[in-house]
């Protein structure tokens, strides 16, 4: 059995000072009814607790940490930035710096503007797409994440109902009903919304790639479906790439995809694990934003060289030109996925398990599910007490998984091939024991 003494401690004391212990919730894992080890320290793939257990990471952060933790040349250029000063409120050659790096992988991409979260980056996006189209709704799927923005805290009302309903209390009505749901990859659900609404819907907003369901991909030819619809209402498209950018592949879902959104939102990997998020688009749209236009954004901490050097890091070794003849970074991430999800479909067919298994680039999920996983609704559906044994024999064998079925799991570039046999050897493992807890 995993010693998890100090962290159960830890998190008991942590209880009295934070809401359920934790500053953002699913790290207290409520759904997987056990105790989050309190973690010390990471170095490239590995993390250890405070109890002195050691992991192989497939959380990474939440997805930033895609060159591993702690890497010695992002190390080195946060403690050069540190010591010139974390923040001065003033422009600086760093944000033009990270702001090219960025564009040379997101043509789509023309002006830029750094936040500090991805809640940010969409709500500043879809402020700005109001601004811009002067109408007021926007639509978005259920199951998509976008950070906890209040027009963003939005479900899907019942029934019939088009609005959509607070998805949490402090969501105003008001606020909601500009907000309409409709599921993902269903182009007839949306096409009948935009018949109805099409000429008073600012932008559509969608996880090109979703990660927050789990991970699931766009069926065929639903992404041109979304830019033609928007372009023939006159709607924005935008594309929360927060988490599938730089791992769908270096250019996201959009280069993966062949398609060009009118804004794209990004975070978690350009901040290389400090607190950094962008949108950006088309120079007519984003120069709408103040000082340039009237649509108001801002932020103090904003751009500070701290956070612009350790995503400058990041994504130059991200996107370092392969020796010749050698695959790309994105390309060597996605064998190594490839290789675990081999893995896991052989032990769940030797074991008899029902699994869905997706995979974009370095982002990937298994779902114990007999049905294909669509959308939201076959996310649900899905075998979540197998999740739960798998999540706790993966955990006991020193392999640190999203502790929900509702999440993604990444890889990085710092996973050794070590790495991946013992994360190989502990799915025969873990896949045994769901197909035990079924008998
Ligand atoms: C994580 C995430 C966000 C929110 O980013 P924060 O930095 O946590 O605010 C938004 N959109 C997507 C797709 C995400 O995965």
């Amino acid at each position: 059995m995993l010693n998890l003494e100090k962290s159960a401690a830890a998190f008991a004391e942590a209880k009295s000072l934070m809401p359920g212990g934790v500053n953002s919730p699913v790290r207290s894992y409520r759904s997987m009814g056990s105790t989050p080890p309190f973690i010390a320290k990471a170095k490239g793939s590995k993390i250890y607790d405070i109890d002195g257990n050691e992991y192989i990471d497939y959380v990474l952060s939440w997805g930033p940490m895609v060159v591993g933790h702690a890497h010695d040349e992002v190390v080195a250029a946060i403690n050069e930035a540190a010591a010139l000063g974390t923040s001065y409120g003033a422009p600086t050659l760093r944000e033009s710096e990270l702001a090219k790096l960025v564009m040379s992988v997101y043509p789509s991409i023309q002006r830029i503007r750094m936040v500090n979260s991805g809640t940010e980056a969409t709500m500043s996006a879809l402020r700005l797409a109001r601004g811009y189209t002067k109408r007021d709704k926007i639509i978005k799927f259920v199951g998509c994440y976008h950070g906890h923005s209040d027009s963003l805290l939005v479900k899907a009302g019942s029934g019939l109902a088009t609005f959509g309903v607070p998805d949490s209390p402090g969501v105003t009505a008001g606020i909601a009903n500009d907000t309409i749901t409709v599921p993902y990859n269903d182009p007839e659900a949306l096409t009948a919304v935009m018949k109805e609404h099409g000429s008073e819907v600012a932008a559509i907003i969608v996880e090109p790639v979703a990660g927050n369901m789990g991970c699931i991909l766009p069926k065929q030819g639903y992404l041109s479906f979304l830019r033609n619809i928007t372009t023939e209402y006159g709607a924005l498209l935008i594309f929360d790439e927060v988490m599938c950018g730089f791992r769908a592949s270096l250019g996201g879902a959009q280069a993966a995809y062949g398609i060009t959104p009118d804004l794209t939102c990004l975070g978690k990997i350009i901040g290389g694990g400090l607190p950094v998020a962008a949108y950006g688009g088309k120079a007519e749209i984003m120069d709408c934003v103040s000082p340039a236009g009237p649509v108001y954004q801002a932020g103090t901490l904003s751009g500070n060289p701290l956070a612009m050097a350790a995503g400058i890091a990041t994504l130059k070794l991200l996107t370092a030109e392969p020796e010749p003849g050698q695959p790309d970074t994105n390309r060597i991430l996605t064998l190594k996925v490839k290789e675990i999800l081999a893995a896991v479909d052989a032990a769940a067919k030797k074991y008899g398990v029902a699994v869905r298994l997706h995979q974009a680039g370095s982002m990937f999920g298994i779902f114990f599910s007999e049905k294909d996983v669509e959308n939201y609704e076959d996310a649900e559906a899905c075998d979540q007490e197998a999740f739960k044994v798998w999540f706790h024999s993966m955990l006991e064998q020193g392999i640190y998984l999203a502790p929900s079925q509702f999440e993604t799991i990444f890889m990085s570039m710092a996973h050794s091939d070590e790495d991946i046999a013992k994360t190989i050897a502990a799915v025969d493992v873990s896949m045994k024991a769901v197909a035990d807890s079924k008998k």
